[in-house]
């Protein structure tokens, strides 16, 4: 068994610091002891048994994550950092322990240095929302072939409001960024430097610390889009020495409508607030306005309170499965659908890096993504089929879509057998 890509594990923590076997790893981890912690893995779908291979787009939500919802809105709704009633000093107290929880689960120096967000579409719009004020024209920005649209169309808006040119840094056949490319673009003129870390519609693990380590060189900063790397592994944020890290608490076990922007503090102190509003003002007279200190300066109005405490309670639920045993869990079932899925004759796999998380893009020659997506979901089962919000993608391989599985640590084996006799299904249907 292969273990998780190298760039992976050097941000693994606790892989550096307690090696364990795969052997071991599995002693301690039993996936049918893990889907009884998510209720709707059990429901049906048309007749058959769910297999969830949607895990890109959206994770299922574990009880004891449906709990905290629950206990929330049982025991402590009130609105926070306002009231000096006792409801509201504790949902207060609930709300900054998980921005704490946040801060530890990714290694950010200091608290403040967290903002909670909508998610990670919010994140990526407040920072080029905010540069628009330290752009000029002949400032070039640099975003990978790879990209999310959420991480190319607030870009290309910055563009238009500053006239700052944006650059491509090029992917190839393998669906990996072409490196000695991004080092011919670096030049003094490039002021910012955003892609994700890893690729939503092929899995492909990029270079990050390798692409910060140059763009620095240059005095350029650095967006990270983790929302597709955090279900998968825990970026130590110090470490990477990155300047903004954005990510989405519903890819990893929470709720919809709340993720989190990692900013250096200093930089964050130099951006303008994105919003005005309640909670992110010092002091409001009709003459001026003074802002409110880090994070609140950039959190106005009454944030997603629940939402903010149960990201806590998601990130505590996958710790407590732990990243380590996640990552060769599901390494382990990407190996194996990959051979699996590769044995169906006309049956094309886009995106094979050697680094790549549990996401397999693909096509049945001849036949159009959808159709097959449509006849897998009579069969239960559920995939993505389409562009994945990433139509460059698309272009570069001339296709109109790929169908989209992705895994997550309590899919199966025998979850991935279904699929694959779906696939041979669909295929002697539409062929
Ligand atoms: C899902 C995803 C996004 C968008 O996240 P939202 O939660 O919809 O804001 C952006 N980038 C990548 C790589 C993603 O996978």
């Amino acid at each position: 068994m292969k273990l998780i890509p190298l760039s992976a594990v050097a941000l693994c923590e606790e892989l550096q610091q307690m090696p364990q076997s795969g052997l071991e790893i599995f002693a301690m981890f039993n996936v049918n002891d893990i889907r009884k912690d998510f209720p709707i893995l059990s429901r049906k779908v048309n007749g058959k048994p769910l297999v969830y291979f949607d895990n890109a787009a959206t994770s299922q939500t574990p009880q004891q994550v449906i709990d905290a919802i629950v206990d929330y809105y049982s025991n402590y709704n009130a609105n926070i950092h306002r009231g000096v009633h006792t409801l509201s000093q504790e949902a207060t107290d609930l709300y900054e322990a998980a921005r704490k929880k946040i801060q530890t689960h990714f290694n950010a120096k200091f608290s403040h240095e967290i903002i909670l967000t909508s998610g990670t579409t919010h994140g990526i719009n407040l920072i080029a929302n905010g540069f628009s004020s330290l752009l000029k024209k002949d400032d070039e920005i640099i975003v990978s072939a790879l990209e999310h649209h959420s991480n190319i169309v607030p870009w290309q808006m910055l563009c238009e409001r500053t006239g700052a040119t944006l650059k491509v840094i090029p992917m190839n056949e393998q669906g990996e960024l072409v490196m000695p490319e991004f080092d011919k673009l670096l030049t003094s003129n490039t002021k910012l430097v955003f892609l994700n870390h890893i690729s939503n519609a092929l899995g492909t693990i990029n270079p990050i610390e390798y692409i910060i380590e140059k763009a620095h060189a240059v005095d350029a900063a650095v967006l990270i889009d983790g929302a597709q790397a955090t279900p998968h592994i825990k970026p130590d944020l110090q470490a990477l020495d990155v300047d903004f890290y954005v990510a989405s608490a519903h890819k990893m076990c929470g709720p919809t409508g709340v993720g989190m922007l990692y900013g250096k503090e200093k930089w964050l102190k130099k951006l303008p607030p994105y919003q005005g509003g309640g909670e992110m003002i010092a002091e409001v007279t009709f003459e001026k306005t003074t802002y409110a200190d880090l994070p609140h300066k950039f959190e106005a109005g009454t944030p997603n309170i629940a939402g903010g405490i149960v990201f806590g309670a998601a990130i505590d639920y996958m710790n407590s499965i732990g990243f380590d045993t996640i990552a060769t869990y599901e390494n382990e079932l990407l190996e194996y659908a990959t051979a699996q899925l590769l044995s169906i004759d006309g049956l094309k796999i886009y995106g094979t890096s050697k680094t790549k998380t549990s996401v397999i893009s693909f096509n049945l020659e001849g036949i159009h993504p959808y159709d097959v997506g449509a006849i897998l979901d009579k069969l239960g089962i559920a995939v993505r089929t389409g562009h994945h919000c990433a139509q460059p993608i698309m272009d570069f391989y001339k296709i109109p879509g790929t169908i989209r599985a992705s895994f997550a640590f309590y899919n199966t084996k025998e979850e991935i057998d279904a699929l694959v006799e779906g696939v041979k299904k669909a295929k002697m249907m539409l062929a």
